[in-house]
């Protein structure tokens, strides 16, 4: 019943070239069904690839945004803006945001709804650290970071949410957290919401990122928590990235 969900993150990489490899390569594929695709590229090309995207199985995603909808805030990006060019999901919490912006639960709790009040669908990725996780402090902080966002949410608006896991150590490094490690965590997820909503639990997608690869993707995937993935670096080669989708049948 939870539809599965594969999101490429392209970071600050890619090229108008790659959106259009991209768009071609999604036009009249082959995936498994269901599964919804979504591609977040950096913003400068997010209306090329809504033009290369519009015939493809991808949907557009955005990396972030900013709480507010206009204002004097050089350099930054509202959700309004985000929606007039078709971006149906965003990006919130990455750990490169939290960890080299400073965002922190509130700001990242900002960004979620003002998301929301612009109904684009939030992905809120939470995730711990190395240090965190050799202190045996990884549900803790996981949950934590879970729980200062969906705790704060109307049940309507939870169900709009998806929660991408992705332990910081995994994140580039080549070392994917194992099936096993994953599926405990995304499980202490899937419970802690199950305490105050089991139906919304029931269908909460999770999505595991990390250094997941057209390798690792299939066991990953086929963890019984583990609804999707958000992939970086695999994500800006077409066949990996393509690869990774079909794993998700
Ligand atoms: P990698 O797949 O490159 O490890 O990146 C994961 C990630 O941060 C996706 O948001």
């Amino acid at each position: 019943m939870r539809k599965p969900l594969i999101a490429g993150n392209w970071k600050m990489n890619g090229s108008k070239e790659l959106v259009e490899s991209f768009g071609r390569a999604f036009t009249d594929i082959d995936l498994p069904s269901p599964l919804e695709v979504v591609i977040h590229p950096p913003f400068p090309y997010l209306d090329a690839a809504r033009e290369a995207f519009a015939n493809s199985a991808i949907e557009l995603g955005a990396q972030t945004l900013n709480p507010l909808h206009s204002g004097a805030r050089t350099g930054e990006v509202s959700g309004q803006m985000l929606k007039e060019f078709g971006v149906a999901y965003v990006l919130v919490g990455h750990s490169e945001r939290r960890q080299l912006y400073r965002e922190d639960d509130e700001q990242v709790y900002d960004r979620v709804i003002a998301a929301l009040s612009v109904g684009i669908k939030p992905i809120l990725c939470i995730g711990e650290t190395l240090e965190e996780r050799d202190a045996g402090r990884t549900e803790e902080v996981v949950l934590r970071q879970v729980g200062y966002v969906m705790a704060r949410l109307e049940p309507e608006q939870r169900r709009e949410m998806t929660l991408a896991y992705e332990p910081v150590w995994a994140i580039g490094t080549g070392r994917t957290a194992t099936p096993e490690q994953a599926q405990q965590v995304m499980a202490a997820i899937r419970g802690y919401q199950a305490g105050f909503d089991r139906e919304l639990a029931a269908g909460l997608r999770l999505l595991y990122g990390g250094s997941m690869n057209a390798a690792n993707a299939r066991e990953l995937l086929a963890q019984q928590d583990i609804d999707g993935g958000l992939i970086g670096g695999a994500s800006l080669k077409v066949d990996d990235f393509t690869a990774i989708c079909q794993s998700a049948g």
